[in-house]
C-alpha cells in the first residue's frame, strides 16, 4: 500500500465527526487485488474472482465494546484502488458503491437493498459518465 486516507460521506464531516470510508491505494493491480482478497477472506465473506478487478469497495459495520454495550464505529468500509487503474471512471465507480451502501445501510434508503444488479448498474453508469466528462474536458483544455 502506498497511501491510505479517509473519505467522508458528509461535507461537514472531518476528524472525529461523521461516517467515512478508508481508501487504500496500491501501486499495482496485483497488490490491490491481493489485499482485497485477503480482507474478504478474513471477514468470512465470499466474493468472486478478483482477476479483472480495477477497484473494490467493501462495506461493513465496525463495532467496539464500550462498557456493557456495542457501539458502532464511524468507519463503514474500505475502498481499494491502485495507481495504474485509478482513473476518474474507476474512482467514480467505487465511490458510487460506497455512497449506495452508506445510503442504504445508514440512511434508510430502501431501493432494493442488496440488489447487486442495481448497485452495479448505478456504479457503471456514474463511472462511464465521469470517464466521458474527463475525456471531453482534456480534449478541450489539455495543454
Ligand atoms: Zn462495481
Amino acid at each position: 500500500m502506498i497511501a491510505t486516507f479517509r473519505v467522508y460521506l458528509k461535507r461537514r464531516a472531518g476528524r472525529g465527526v461523521g461516517d467515512f470510508f478508508v481508501v487504500q491505494f496500491y501501486r499495482t493491480k496485483e497488490q490491490m487485488r491481493n489485499a482485497a482478497r485477503i480482507r474478504v477472506r478474513a471477514d468470512g465473506l465470499s466474493a468472486g474472482s478478483f482477476a479483472h478487478t480495477l477497484g473494490f469497495c467493501l462495506w461493513y459495520t465496525k463495532l467496539r465494546r464500550r462498557k456493557d454495550r456495542l457501539v458502532r464505529q464511524r468507519e463503514c468500509g474500505t475502498v481499494y484502488l491502485c495507481s495504474v487503474a485509478g482513473g476518474a471512471g474507476v474512482v467514480a465507480h467505487e465511490m458510487t458503491h460506497a455512497a449506495y451502501a452508506w445510503l442504504c445501510g445508514r440512511k434508510g434508503w430502501r431501493p432494493r437493498w442488496k440488489d447487486k444488479a442495481l448497485d452495479e448498474d448505478i456504479a457503471w453508469t456514474v463511472g462511464w459518465l465521469v470517464t466521458q466528462y474527463w475525456r471531453e474536458y482534456w480534449k478541450r483544455f489539455a495543454k
